[in-house]
């Protein structure tokens, strides 16, 4: 399986080359992206290297708009991020402890979150996960919550999930250190379900401040939930995935959660098709290391 896997896998890199020869392939963070029993040197080494360029991003479009699958919850109708500190209309979610037009960094977002209690997940969190990285980060990621280890560590994707997310990252030739990972909720859903429409209404507007605070030049949608909660998208991720969005004037690559890449590994070379898209944006071509 594992040969039969790998054969697939330098047939559709190859194929991508041809399809565009300004791209070419680091083998070794291929490989530590693919990680496992799959991967092996002569494997990547396989992968063509063909003469670097840079391709310009396309523009973002909108995808169409079809059924919601079973396991994503309604789209939630566009939440305000924040106006002020009002009641919501909706009585189940408390207002939010401090006007957003007040807040001008992520210096003064951080503690507002930390004190939240807008919705039920306060009450179970062990803490909250704001997100981190390079406030002036080029690159940012979202993930739909806090899983376990996140949840006991209050630091996003640090688990089994972020370990992969690592990988990708440094795939994609950036360190982790230089990009920003935030999620939809900054709460941990109890055994790790999706986020409940209100749970996500409740939390969207630290989410959409953290990026207009940031203002990166791209963001990584990871999974459907955060597609569906920040871009009201209801497809699956498997329609919408290496497809440019645009969420306020940035460029949007949706692409696989990385929890979803650990039990479907097969899914990983069009993850990693989704993020050499990205990695056209910022020029990033081949550099063999050694
Ligand atoms: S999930 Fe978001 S809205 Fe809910 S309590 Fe946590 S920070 Fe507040």
């Amino acid at each position: 399986m594992a040969q039969e896997f790998f054969e697939s896998l330098v047939a559709c890199i190859r194929k991508d080359a041809e399809a565009h020869p300004g791209q070419s392939i680091d083998p070794e963070v291929l490989r530590e992206f693919m990680g496992g029993a799959h991967s092996t040197p002569e494997n990547a080494a396989a992968a063509p290297r063909p003469t670097p360029t840079q391709t310009p991003l396309p523009s973002p479009r909108p995808a169409p708009v079809s059924a919601t699958p079973r396991s994503i919850p309604r789209p939630i109708p566009a939440p305000a991020p924040f106006p002020g500190r009002e009641q919501p209309q909706n009585a189940r979610i408390a207002p939010a402890p401090v006007a957003m037009e007040s807040i001008h960094s992520l210096d003064e977002l951080h503690p507002a979150v930390l004190a939240c209690s807008r919705c039920p997940l306060a009450a179970t969190r062990h803490n909250v996960v704001f997100g981190e990285g390079d406030p002036h980060a080029k690159l940012m990621f979202i993930g739909e919550g806090p899983g376990y280890d996140e949840d006991m560590q209050g630091r996003p994707f640090v688990g089994r999930a972020g370990q992969l997310l690592d990988k990708m990252i440094a795939a994609m030739q950036f360190k982790r250190e230089e990009v920003y990972i935030a999620n939809v909720v900054k709460c941990r859903p109890p055994g790790n379900r999706v986020p409940s429409p209100d749970e996500a209404a409740a939390c969207i507007g630290y989410l959409k401040k953290q990026i207009a605070l940031i203002r990166p030049e791209v963001i990584v949608l990871l999974g459907a939930t955060a597609v569906n909660f920040l871009l009201g998208k209801r497809e699956g991720i498997t329609r919408l995935r290496g497809k440019w969005l645009g969420y306020d004037g940035i460029p949007v690559m949706p692409t696989f959660h990385p929890a979803f890449l650990l039990r479907q590994e097969s899914a990983k070379r069009e993850a990693w098709a989704d993020l050499q898209q990205v990695m056209k944006v910022f020029g990033k071509v081949y550099r063999r290391q050694g």
